[in-house]
């Protein structure tokens, strides 16, 4: 192979790396991804949220996306045994994100964003990066080993600032040895694409988010069939049988949520395993190098922030560092400014989710939704319960869509709700994803 010098080495082509290389490619940047060729047929991450889709828009490909996709108008949220039920339509997000979003097949959808890449010009290496750790001026570095510099034609001098976006193999930080901040979930998830498994609750395309009798579960519509997955602890999912096959399929027949709607379901893919934890590295940049998606942090699939993280977090790395042209690869002090501003940009996102996540595990979100709907039925002057009640929604919907997930006033109003606003409606626990199965509700429904 003939020796070159790309600026920048993207490590995994998976939707963080395809992307950036992708953006990198349209700004005529030199870019080579390490592409390891891993993509099962089967992949966790098929629900889009709207933040991402101005991402497909500026790589030009919004039409291929939806060709192979299911449009998403939204997301329902339903607790077990007659609990609450909320549906959030993304028409709540109009005028500053599209009102859509996508499900996407996954191994379609990473193949669609890895031909972009190439179509603009992205270079791919099919390897597995071998990676070596160092230091310099006591900072933790990396860089690849003498083979896989060999395998990519890369000179031996040549310097290029190194993107990790291997996802939750996470090979830089662990090269390196680098720390990392965890998250309170520490969960399984099976799941699965079934046929004739019925989704006729809600609008077409809308996904559904259950909180169970033990964990959640979501049930995404792709063309021509459902992904239904669970997420439980790991004590629990044992209780569920020996195998994933096993496991999956005692979920649904034990949570009536599911078992209701599945009993004309054929499954036609293999069960995969999915560990979920959420995470966040300790940094994100070094010397020479750069975490990007999962690489960088991980922060929960309830919500479907990951693609946004990774495709965002990709757009984000173009705008705070080569918008500023590629010269400032060989401007040291220029650089590092430039990542710590991606880095902080980052972590304030992951933060962002993080305690959005948290209204949806630990049930104050219903409470919050039984407390504006109770609200905006109480006469009020000028119609003000009713009109905060839909101000309350748009926002939440957005912080929930990827538009002002790190909005402080948001934020604020969420806190606000929750602490203020919640007469007369049942304490938050009753709505919480339990790790065990719920043996009161259980009792209660025999
Ligand atoms: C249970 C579960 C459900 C989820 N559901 C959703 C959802 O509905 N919606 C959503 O948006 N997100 C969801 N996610 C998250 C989503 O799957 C990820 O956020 C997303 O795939 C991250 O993209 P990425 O490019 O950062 O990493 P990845 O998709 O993991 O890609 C990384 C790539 O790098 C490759 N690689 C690793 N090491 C090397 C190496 N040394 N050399 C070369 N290549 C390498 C890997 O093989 C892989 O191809 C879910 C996650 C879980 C666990």
């Amino acid at each position: 192979m003939s020796q070159v010098s790309p600026q920048v080495v993207v490590v995994g082509a998976g939707p963080a790396g395809c992307t950036l290389a992708a953006l990198l490619a349209q700004r005529g940047i030199p870019c080579l991804v390490f592409d390891d060729d891993k993509r099962p047929d089967l992949l966790v991450g098929e629900s889009l949220i709207p933040g991402v889709v101005p991402v497909f828009q500026q790589l030009g490909i919004e039409d291929r996306v939806a060709q192979m996709a299911t449009r998403k108008p939204g997301a329902s949220f339903f607790v077990t045994d007659g609990g609450p039920r909320m549906h959030f339509s993304f028409k709540n997000v109009e005028g500053h994100l599209p009102t859509y979003a996508f499900n996407t097949p996954r191994p379609e959808f990473d193949h669609l964003l890895r031909s972009r890449a190439e179509e603009l010009g992205a270079t791919f290496v099919h390897a597995r990066a071998e990676l070596e750790a160092g230091t310099h001026n006591s900072e933790p570095t990396i860089q690849l080993s003498a083979r896989s510099r060999e395998v990519a034609g890369l000179k031996p001098d040549a310097k290029s600032l190194l993107v990790d976006c291997t996802g939750r193999s996470r090979a830089f930080a662990r090269t390196m040895k680098l720390g990392a901040e965890k998250g309170e979930r520490d969960d399984i998830a099976y799941f699965a694409h079934f046929e004739d498994f019925d989704h006729d609750e809600v609008e077409p395309g809308q996904v559904i988010i259950s909180v169970l009798r033990a964990g959640w579960s979501w049930r995404i519509p792709l063309p021509g069939r459902l992904s239904v997955g669970i997420v439980v602890s790991k004590e629990h999912a044992k209780t569920l049988g020996d195998t994933p096959e096993e496991r999956l399929a005692a979920a649904i027949r034990q949570e009536p949520l599911l078992a209701a709607k599945a009993t004309r379901a054929r499954r036609i893919t293999p069960v995969m395993t999915y560990t979920n934890y959420q995470l966040l590295t300790e940094r994100g940049h070094g010397p020479g190098w750069v975490l990007c998606g999962d690489a960088f942090g991980f922060v929960d699939p309830m919500l479907s922030p990951g693609l946004f993280m990774s495709l965002v977090g990709a757009q984000q790395l173009d705008q705070w560092v080569f918008r500023q042209g590629v010269e400032i690869l060989n401007q040291p002090e220029k650089l590092a400014a430039a990542l710590n501003q991606y880095s902080k940009r980052i972590v304030h996102w992951h933060r962002s989710w993080q305690e959005l996540v948290r209204y949806f595990y630990d049930g104050r979100i219903f409470r919050i939704h039984l407390a504006g709907k109770n609200l905006s039925m109480r006469p009020s002057p000028l119609n003000l319960a009713s009109r905060m009640e839909r101000h309350s929604t748009r926002h939440i919907a957005s912080m929930a869509s990827g538009g002002w997930t790190c909005s402080r006033y948001s934020r604020g109003l969420m806190r606000f709700l929750s602490r203020y606003l919640v007469w007369d409606v049942p304490d938050a626990a009753e709505f919480a994803v339990q790790s065990g199965l719920r043996q009161d509700v259980v009792a209660k429904a025999a």
